[in-house]
């Protein structure tokens, strides 16, 4: 991978703090994926609308603005949502159609997953959309190809990687700042944030984290990244983490449960204080690209 250095432009100006929601059902998650099948979604009574929802309105009670990053799947069958997510100020951007890693499709597999996504919600919105973000933030160095095909798709950003080590996903190797991974072209990969404790990567990008975490050291650590991070902090959560009430699966893993069950109750409260510290805003607004401001 090829990590060009990048100046963002007016750097001075662009925003610190980027906050990010992957747009997904409580169902559809990854980590549930080796026990409920892809064919399976329809079966399920959607919870997304509403969890999302719930998301917005936290913004609005706190000014924030932020990037969705919508599955296609969802957004067939809730334009609606797509809609009000744009109409009350917020960038939508494209989560793939069917939550598929990069690192488990071919080349063309992926071309057509991202173009299906992106057709679909600019179809819905009449918005161009920017951005990407795979699922499980696997683009990596096994997947050179991905973000030239994201490039020719027309997608002019993506926030795809998480350069730390993790059992799921991540790759300590790639760049923690914004970079230019296409020769000769301006498509920008915007990692989630990460920095160091005690010498070592740590993640600071929320999700899974942050709920484990306790806030006050989120806030530490995110303070830290907005410090030494030559970029935006980039920040992520989903939907389905304010839910306290979605249905258990309980045929899943227990270290899928654990991790996907852990202190959802004190998630909305935790999320309030984190958009009341800072002033969070959209990912192309963080880059800036797109007209946004
Ligand atoms: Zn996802």
């Amino acid at each position: 991978m090829v990590a060009e250095h990048i100046e963002i432009e007016s750097a001075a100006s662009a925003a610190r703090f980027a906050m990010s929601v992957d747009v997904e059902d409580y169902f559809q998650v990854w980590a549930f994926s080796d026990v409920i099948a892809r064919a399976s979604w329809d079966g399920f009574a959607p919870r997304v609308g509403d969890a999302t929802r719930a998301c917005l309105d936290l913004f609005d009670k706190r000014g924030a603005s932020a990037t969705f990053f919508v599955l296609g799947w969802v957004a067939e069958r809730d334009p609606a949502l797509v809609r009000e997510i744009v109409s009350r100020g917020h960038e939508l951007a494209s989560h793939g159609y069917e939550h598929a890693k990069p690192t488990t499709q071919t080349p063309q597999e992926f071309r057509e997953d991202v173009r299906r996504s992106k057709d679909i919600l600019e179809d819905i919105a009449g918005v161009p959309v920017n951005g990407y973000r795979a699922a499980g933030f696997s683009i990596d160095g096994t997947t050179p190809w991905a973000h030239e095909i994201l490039a020719e798709a027309g997608h002019r950003y993506s926030s795809s990687s998480h350069p730390i080590s993790h059992d799921h996903y991540g790759d300590a190797s790639v760049p923690q700042a914004p970079h230019r991974p296409v020769p000769n072209g301006d498509f920008i990969e915007a990692p989630v944030a990460t920095t160091e404790l005690f010498g070592r990567r740590v993640s600071c990008a929320g999700g899974g984290w942050f709920r484990a975490s306790p806030y006050a050291l989120s806030e530490r650590l995110i303070a830290r990244a907005a410090r030494t991070l030559d970029g935006p902090v980039i920040f992520y959560f989903h939907p389905w983490e304010l839910d306290v009430d979605q249905p258990r699966i309980e045929c899943a893993s227990r270290k899928s449960k654990l991790r996907h069950y852990l202190n959802l109750k004190s998630m909305p409260a935790k999320l309030d204080r984190l958009l009341a510290r800072w002033p969070w805003g959209r990912v192309d607004a963080a880059l800036g690209i797109g007209g946004a401001s």
